[in-house]
């Protein structure tokens, strides 16, 4: 049997062509994403300043938090800036990439003007659309993969440099083709971005060869801290950052990669505040919960931060996860 993929992100024609209004021909475009960026966040917004200087603008990319070294290998990597760099209500219009919720655009936000004028560019199912244009597609693996579909119906060609972005980000956001995002449309996706251009294996040895000793041991030290609850369905690792904030995006793949286990957490200690990550499998949903912490994310990987005491944290997390878990699975078991 061909299995066929059933999602589909379609642009509607008036939708890029409002993107091509609204970003086009301009001076002055910021382009951002949420704070601490990820591959996805960081690539997008490299490919969007790519496809907008084809659109003849002049856009800066400008973050609240500076992209890991990790992704220096990207084309226009050094054109990020911090918004050290730019005075209060420098821009009045906005592509912002990848992000939920406006405030998580963290210390850019001062730098919009009155009423701004938004595009907002996403795929997380969440997404408060706070645009003036929302392109929002849950389906879309990827927030690189809308941005593909973006240019190609506005007829873009797609540079060599903004298919290697743009491959990044979707790359990331499946996990390197292994997340349940994957299927025939994602991959169709990657196999026309390599077609312009973008090299599958130097990517991918970028991404995932492209450790730090430091960062390695840091791997180690998150492992050697897994713990696993609810009958070993529920693990946990917790872990100090770096001051740096450049660290694996997977680590906590190695908890998810333990047999049996359904639901698992990343505590990542950085000074006072404390980032969590969530990832889900198969029936178990993890974006409630982030919520119920007032974060978010996908139903499979989700997160927070908080100044919550670490202790009573990690108790409420362990209830939360196995609690779902437990939800989870005695539906499906009562429906056999
Ligand atoms: P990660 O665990 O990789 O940091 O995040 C997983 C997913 O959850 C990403 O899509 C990310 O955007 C989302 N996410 C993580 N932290 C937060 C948060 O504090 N608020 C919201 N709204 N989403 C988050
Ligand atoms: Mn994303």
């Amino acid at each position: 049997m061909i299995n066929q993929a059933k999602r589909q992100v379609k642009i509607a024609k008036k939708q890029a062509d409002k993107f091509a209004a609204l970003l086009g021909n301009r001076q002055n475009v910021l382009i951002t994403t949420h704070i601490s960026p990820d591959g996805d966040a960081v690539a997008s917004c490299l490919g969007a300043y790519g496809l907008l200087r084809s659109l003849n603008s002049n856009p800066t990319c400008c973050f609240s938090d500076l992209p890991p070294d990790r992704y220096d290998f990207l084309p226009d990597f050094d054109k990020i800036i911090s918004t050290d760099h730019r005075s209060a209500e420098s821009f009045k219009t906005a592509l912002i990439l990848d992000c939920g919720k406006l405030p998580r655009i963290g210390k850019v936000e001062r730098l919009l003007g009155q009423d701004p004028i938004i595009v907002n560019l996403d795929h997380h199912e969440d997404n408060e659309w706070f645009g003036r244009l929302n392109l929002i597609f849950p389906e879309a693996a990827s927030t690189s993969e809308i941005l593909f579909e973006v240019a190609k119906a506005l007829k873009i060609q797609i540079s060599e440099p903004v298919a290697t972005c743009l491959y990044t980000g979707h790359f990331s956001d499946t996990g390197g083709f292994r997340y349940s995002n994957t299927d025939s449309r994602s991959l169709a996706v990657a196999a026309e971005l390599a077609a312009c251009g973008a090299n599958a294996h130097q990517i991918a040895t970028s991404i995932y060869s492209n450790n730090s000793p430091a960062n390695l041991k840091m791997i180690g030290e998150a492992i050697a801290s897994l713990e696993l609850h609810a009958g070993g369905q529920v693990a946990l690792m917790t872990v100090a950052s770096p001051p740096n904030g450049d660290e694996a995006e997977d680590i906590i793949d190695y908890a998810l990669s333990v047999r049996g286990v359904r639901a698992v957490a990343l505590i990542r200690l950085r000074d006072s505040q404390i980032r969590v990550s969530l990832r889900g499998r198969d029936l178990v949903n993890v974006a409630g919960i982030a919520r119920q912490f007032g974060g978010g994310g996908h139903p499979k990987a989700a997160g927070f931060t908080t100044e919550d005491d670490v202790t009573t944290l990690r108790a409420k997390i362990i209830d939360a996860l196995s609690r779902e878990v437990e939800t989870r699975y005695a539906d499906a078991d009562s429906k056999d």
